[in-house]
């Protein structure tokens, strides 16, 4: 049984050289973890990346990561809870790189917890930077190019409980179904305007920024792939190139769409996973 085979490694090429030259595209939650991946992919296609959030050690680890890859990065300070906010950081970086082009709605606040346990600030917090910081986001950037005629692509990054809720995640997976369900409303109402909507649900992306309960390693050694049909965990660049496609000319016709990508992961989710036996065997002996 090997599973499904690693990609292509770090730095392989998916879209030609140059696709996203002269564009800007703005990151939320760029400077850590799946936003940190997905603005080097965009950098080395040639796309000035703008990172987004509040703290700056982590606006500093975004620019530190698109420059290594030879890319340019301009930064703005914001909480995309706050309409304010976000309308400041789309001026600030209109005016240091030209308009934003393309918009991946990448934050989140990410901790399990008992729903009887979450406090209501603790649910708003999760609730609003998922959903309201999508909605604020994405609008902000439409009332930016409609007017302009400027066409626009958004990714917005999800999470497969969007569909079956989990275990420990009332709170992300009620916001992540909503923003699902978002997905296609703007993709309906703004695809007349050349702005495309699409999803991106990540599976297990195991990575340092993640606080260690979130990894997905239940001893030191242990290797999480084995309890993924796929037999392995997702690599960073593997959502840097989904997000990339999602966001390129090659996905003209493409909107309202959520791709999953988790090696089948969901589809045998749980907080505590056995390791994963193929349904074949799971099923025994067959006439
Ligand atoms: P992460 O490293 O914790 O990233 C979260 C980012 O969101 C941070 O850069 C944080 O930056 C930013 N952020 C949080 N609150 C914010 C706010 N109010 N305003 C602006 N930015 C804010 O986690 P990750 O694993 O990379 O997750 C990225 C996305 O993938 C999330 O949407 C997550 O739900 C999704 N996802 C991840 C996995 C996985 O296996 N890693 C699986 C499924 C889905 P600041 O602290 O500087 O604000």
């Amino acid at each position: 049984m090997t599973g499904l085979p690693a990609p292509p490694p770090l730095g392989t090429a998916m879209l030609p050289p140059g696709t996203f030259e002269d564009r800007v595209v703005l990151i939320t939650g760029g400077g850590t973890g799946i936003g940190k991946a997905i603005a080097v992919e965009f950098a080395r296609l040639g796309a000035t990346v703008a990172v987004v959030s509040r703290r700056p050690e982590h606006l500093q680890a975004g620019v530190e990561a698109v420059e290594a890859a030879g890319g340019r990065a301009v930064v703005a300070r914001c909480d995309v809870r706050e309409p304010d906010s976000v309308g400041e950081a789309f001026d600030a970086v209109e005016e240091a790189a030209g308009p934003v082009d393309a918009l991946v709605n990448n934050a989140a606040g990410n901790f399990p917890g008992l729903a009887e346990e979450l406090s209501p600030r603790a649910w708003r917090a999760v609730t609003q930077i998922v959903l309201d910081g999508t909605f604020f986001c994405s609008t902000e950037l439409a009332r930016r190019s409609i007017p302009a005629g400027r066409p626009g692509a958004i990714v917005n990054i999800g999470a497969t409980y969007s569909w079956t809720g989990g275990p420990g995640t009332s709170h992300s997976a009620a916001a992540k179904a909503a923003v699902w369900n978002l997905t296609m409303s703007l993709a309906v109402e703004w695809a007349p305007h050349a702005i495309r909507v699409n999803g991106l649900a990540p599976g297990l992306f195991p990575h340092d920024d993640l606080p260690a309960a979130l990894r997905g390693r239940n001893a030191p050694g242990d290797d999480p792939g084995r309890r993924i049909p796929a037999g392995r965990v997702g690599q960073l660049h593997e959502l840097g190139w989904a997000a990339t496609y999602l966001c390129s000319p090659f996905a003209a016709y493409l909107t309202g769409h959520t791709l999953v990508l988790d090696g089948a992961n969901w589809l045998r989710r749980g907080l505590q996973m056995p390791e994963f036996v193929p349904v074949a065997e799971q099923l025994g002996p067959r006439s």
